[in-house]
């Protein structure tokens, strides 16, 4: 009856449809809502059916309504990987803005409680290692990367202002690389894209010389970190990830081993812009909100290796599981 509703924008997509499992399992009214640009209802079906779910096919960056009363929003909705900047930049750049400014409208109207999806990538190609969050960043602004890091640094700030002029209540997660199930196999990242390859039998593409590091971070433990965020008093960004850090070169060793395929490794010309380092310092989530991951690499891998491997030969040899092209039309 008197359950405590909840916005949560990006709903179709990886993180998204993650977040609304949580929230229903935790008792939540649950709206969900999505342009299903990079999302796929398919990450969210098996909700429909749920009194306490709805779902609005929507794009943020246009003014958003709901009806009745809301609790909180989670602002989650944006294209989330290189490619897909390069293909939709300015969709990327408007949902990142212009999106965040409807949703902490309607937080303000509303009175709710606003947490929004920052990324590791305010940081840049950072030049300070491991990042903490008082760290400014090195971001190019008008590199490949810029439309997503800029949107985000905006998103970031417009977030301040309104918790600072107008009182809304807000929260910052900077999320770092993370994995799991209902990634899109397509999306170009280098999990799902080194185990399409293997899965395919085709090499593994290594950009660079793999020498450059990330750190991976499993879904269920990000989830859980932005969870107890949300419900934390602290209104300042709080990186949220895995530090245990890991050259490419070596996991891409690590799916081969994984998968067990029989393909090798081959080097591609390393993107523009693309950081050399990345590891979060997560002394603030452990302080603040006693978090930190609990699932470890292997086991996560297994995992996400296991969901990848329900996907039909079509959705493997597929190579757009997306939108894009009737958006761009219209
Ligand atoms: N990468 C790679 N092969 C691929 C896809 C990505 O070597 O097929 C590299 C990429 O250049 C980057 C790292 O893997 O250094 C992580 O890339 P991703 O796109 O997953 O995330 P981000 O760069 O945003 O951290």
């Amino acid at each position: 009856m008197d359950k405590k509703r909840v916005l949560i924008t990006g709903a179709a997509g990886f993180l998204g449809s993650h977040l609304c499992d949580r929230f229903m399992k935790e008792g939540f009214y649950v709206i969900g809502m999505d342009n299903l640009i990079t999302g796929n209802l398919k990450n969210i079906e098996h909700l429909f059916a749920d009194k306490n779910f709805e779902f609005h096919h929507h794009d943020v960056s246009n003014f958003v309504h709901v009806s009745g009363e809301l609790d909180y929003i989670l602002h989650f909705a944006s294209p989330a990987s290189p490619i897909d900047y390069l293909k939709i930049p300015i969709q990327t750049l408007k949902v990142g803005s212009l999106g965040t400014h409807n949703l902490l409208g309607l937080a303000k109207a509303k009175k709710a409680r606003m947490l929004i999806a920052s990324t590791s990538e305010v940081y840049g190609d950072p030049m300070v290692h491991p990042q903490t969050e008082s760290y400014y960043g090195n971001v190019n602004p008008i590199g490949p990367r810029g439309v997503y890091d800029e949107a985000k640094r905006f998103q970031e700030a417009m977030t301040m202002a309104y918790h600072t002029y107008h009182g809304v209540e807000t929260r910052i997660v900077r999320i770092f690389n993370t994995y799991g199930p209902r990634m899109r196999l397509n999306d170009g990242r280098v999990l799902p894209a080194f185990i399409g390859q293997a899965l395919r039998g085709e090499d593994l593409t290594v950009f660079g010389d793999g020498s450059q590091t990330r750190s991976f971070c499993y879904v269920d433990d990000l989830i859980d970190g932005i969870y107890r965020l949300l419900f934390s008093d602290y209104a300042y960004p709080v990186n949220i990830g895995n530090p245990d850090e890991i050259t490419i070169g070596e996991f891409a060793e690590e799916i081969i081993k994984l998968t067990g395929t029989d393909q090798k490794v081959i080097y591609e010309p390393l993107p523009k812009d693309d950081p050399m380092q990345r590891r979060p310092d997560i002394t603030k989530a452990q302080e603040i909100l006693g978090w930190e991951p609990k699932v470890n690499r292997a086991e996560g891998l297994k995992i996400t290796y296991d969901y990848f491997k329900t996907l039909t030969e079509e959705e493997l040899f597929t190579k757009e599981h997306n939108t894009f092209d009737g958006y761009i039309k219209k």
